[in-house]
């Protein structure tokens, strides 16, 4: 395996911190739960795609691409992270944003993430919802390129071989961090939606034989799908990476009993898991994905999954920005 030999631009502040979470941990009375601060990557309020977009953007530039595709959910992080990463590189960005959950809130529809995209240059056009999101964005590539324009396009999630190369890279920057401070992982959670991040993080620690197994909290497919999804992924990035193979399907885990009502539809568990983390180490999670797997840990802990006696590191995803869409679930006039 060697990372260096795939173009790569500089956008992501890394390595992103190890820390503890003391008053989570005596506050659920189970294992000891770490956090890695993939949300403090640092580009226009961080989050995990950030680490996609240091490939992605870096194959655009050696495609001479001049501006680039993607595709989300009205409130996508992936989206206003590729707006942010584009303007930095000098190149336009085109979005397009799927209406996923029917919110008419203000705030969903233009603060948060859209307000981030916006600020960042980038042009958006909406589409309905259960549209083939990939093929309506290949055909606005195809008039782009029928006009003289150098699109790139890039996936949902920035979810391709490409992109997972960002998790790869933090599953070795993790487990340089663990040897460093003598932490013995035993498990390690994070939210699993468009499947880059579980499926670059699996192929990094097989890679490694790191024998830590990984969870991924599903935000919106059904386990079988979820799995599938990354499992597929993880095989492509391995090829990719030269170690074809590496994964076995049995490495691949996800729970995807956390979903509740639905993409983008936060339940009494996703609010309950951004509360407790606010209230006790000051993490501030997002309703759509860090918050379902939050939700996931702190039910898995309460349930005696995760034992007293292990160590537990959630991977902090990001999406905090996406509060400020959501402003409707939180009763905040009544508490101030
Ligand atoms: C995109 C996203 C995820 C899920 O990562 P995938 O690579 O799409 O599976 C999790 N958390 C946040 C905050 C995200 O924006």
């Amino acid at each position: 395996m060697n990372l260096a030999k795939f173009p790569r631009v500089h956008l992501a502040h890394l390595p992103t911190p190890l820390e503890p979470m003391p008053r989570l941990s005596a506050l659920l009375d189970g294992p000891e739960i770490w956090i890695k601060r993939d949300d403090c990557t640092g580009l226009s309020t961080g989050g995990n795609k950030t680490r996609k977009l240091e490939f992605l953007m870096a194959e655009a530039q050696a495609q001479g691409a001049d501006i680039v595709l993607t595709l989300g959910a009205t409130q996508s992080n992936h989206a206003r992270q590729t707006a942010a990463a584009a303007a930095k590189l000098g190149m336009d960005c085109h979005i397009l944003l799927e209406d996923r959950t029917g919110y008419t809130h203000e705030n969903y529809r233009y603060n948060g993430n859209v307000l981030l995209d916006v600020l960042h240059g980038a042009s958006i056009e909406h589409r309905g919802p259960d549209q083939d999101m990939h093929a309506e964005m290949e055909a606005v590539a195809e008039t782009m390129r029928a006009q003289g324009r150098r699109p790139y396009t890039i996936p949902g999630g920035g979810s391709n071989a490409t992109g997972a190369l960002g998790y790869v890279n933090c599953a070795l920057e993790m487990m340089g961090q663990f040897a460093e401070s003598g932490l013995e992982v035993d498990h390690i959670v994070h939210a699993t939606g468009s499947s880059g991040t579980q499926a670059g993080l699996v192929t990094g620690l097989c890679a490694m034989n790191a024998g830590i197994p990984l969870l991924g909290i599903g935000v919106r497919a059904p386990k079988e799908t979820q799995e599938g999804n990354v499992f597929a992924l993880a095989q492509k990035t391995a090829e990719k990476l030269g170690c074809p193979g590496v994964v076995g399907r049995a490495d691949v885990v996800a729970n995807c009993d956390y979903v509740g009502p639905g993409y983008g539809f936060a339940d009494q568990a996703t609010l309950e898991a951004i509360d407790i983390f606010a209230r006790t180490d000051a993490i501030l999670l997002d309703p759509v994905y860090s918050a379902k797997g939050a939700a996931g840990l702190i039910d898995l802990i309460r349930k005696g999954h995760f034992k007293k006696g292990e160590r537990v590191v959630f991977l902090h995803t990001g999406g905090a920005i996406g509060l400020t869409a959501y402003t409707h679930e939180f009763d905040v006039a009544a508490r101030v």
